[in-house]
């Protein structure tokens, strides 16, 4: 820390019961400890405080900065742990920051107070905080030889219309030595809607090679979380689907009743949406790729059904409207195919079997399934250029 700060007061370790200086937390859960820094700015009264949230393994989950003429900020955080190859271990880190604009402070209390319930809290927070960077720190530790090499990942939010998206791998550290070679790096920048490269925004160190063929490079460098809305908005986009009004849910509240626990994602043909179950984890980006295609294919049935047959719900009518009846032949009789197996669907729970030997899911399940192929495909030159990032993440 520079000379113009010194220490007031430190505590570390205390059990969050015993907290009293209510710091405006992001988060809606209850952590286990918190640490609490605060420091004096030298000729001034005012002080910094830094509150430091863990669960019951002692790991982070928030740090709340408060410093003074600053908005106030959060950083969320969450692990995962993978392994590369036979002995390299990599522990991901995914750190996401947001900010609160002073003035907004005391309503959020307000409403976090009335808000008892974490389940209406996540929407609520989104209308507060304004999403800043995001950063994943990749550690991986060959269990063999020590060696540390650490990966960074920054996404930087959209400034003119377009986010930053910089990967950076750093020099090998063995028995506490870092090796005399330059950091890896390659940057470019996203339309705003995440979906796209820009062309030309890239720069890469020596060594590096663009990845120019990768449909998907938009994706690569997100959090499983944060990469399910583009995702699908660019399967959207690949199947001509910009304009049938498709929403996407990515925060999904399954029903409290535990009829929807065993949920991953569904499609919703009264309003036209996709939607993600909040607490279903994916294990891989790939694997999103593979739902996030099936799930679009299932939208597109319903936008050819409903232009064959005039629609059923307020959705799908309005669609059918604006849309207009089919004129390509090929989609005239895809759309019959889909209009008989729709008028014949059975649920999963009444009879498995004839759910999933239904046309609609067969071809959704084809189109998944060819998603995932090709993400995993396009992934090679990145991964090839940043060798310790664990490719679930890619
Ligand atoms: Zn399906």
């Amino acid at each position: 820390m520079s000379g113009k700060y010194f220490l007031l007061s430190k505590t570390v370790n205390q059990p969050f019961v015993k907290y009293k200086n209510a710091a405006t937390r992001y988060l809606g859960d209850t952590p286990y400890t918190f640490d609490e820094v605060i420091v004096g700015i030298y000729g001034s009264k005012k002080t910094r405080k830094i509150t430091t949230f863990r669960n019951s393994n002692g790991e982070i989950i928030e740090r709340v900065l408060d410093y003074p003429g600053k908005h106030l900020k959060s950083r969320i955080y969450s692990k995962q742990y993978n392994i590369i190859g036979e002995n390299e271990f990599v522990t991901s880190t995914i750190i996401k920051e947001f900010s609160l604009k002073r003035y907004l402070e005391s309503s959020y209390k307000n409403f976090k107070e009335q808000m008892n319930s974490l389940f209406s809290l996540a929407n609520l927070q989104d209308s507060f905080w304004k999403r800043c960077k995001t950063f994943t720190n990749h550690l991986s530790e060959n269990v063999n030889t020590g060696a540390k090499i650490l990966s960074k990942v920054e996404i930087k939010p959209a400034k003119y219309h377009r986010n930053e998206h910089n990967f950076v791998e750093y020099p090998e550290i063995i028995n506490g030595m870092k090796l005399k070679t330059n950091k890896k790096y390659l940057s470019f920048k996203v339309s705003n809607n995440g979906t796209k490269v820009i062309p030309r925004t890239h720069k890469e160190s020596a060594g590096i090679k663009y990845p120019k063929d990768d449909e998907f490079l938009a994706i690569r460098g997100l959090d499983i979380n944060d990469a399910k809305e583009p995702i699908t908005r660019h399967f959207i986009h690949k199947r001509n689907l910009d304009n049938a009004d498709i929403e996407i849910n990515t925060n999904y509240l399954p029903k409290i009743d535990g009829s929807e626990d065993a949920l991953i994602a569904f499609y919703n043909d009264i309003n036209g949406t996709i939607n993600y179950n909040r607490f279903y984890s994916f294990c891989s980006k790939s694997k999103l790729a593979n739902t996030a295609a099936h799930e679009t294919e299932h939208s597109r049935q319903w936008m050819l059904h409903a232009r064959n047959t005039g629609g059923e719900t307020l959705y799908t009518i309005t669609l059918a409207k604006k849309l207009g009846p089919l004129t390509d032949i090929n989609e005239i009789i895809e759309a019959q195919k889909c209009t008989k197996s729709i008028d014949n669907y059975v649920q999963f729970d009444e009879d498995y079997k004839k759910y999933y030997d239904s046309y609609i899911e067969r071809m959704a399940r084809e189109r998944g399934k060819q998603a995932e192929e090709s993400y995993n495909r396009q992934k090679q030159v990145i991964k090839s250029n940043f060798k310790h990032i664990p490719e679930e993440l890619l």
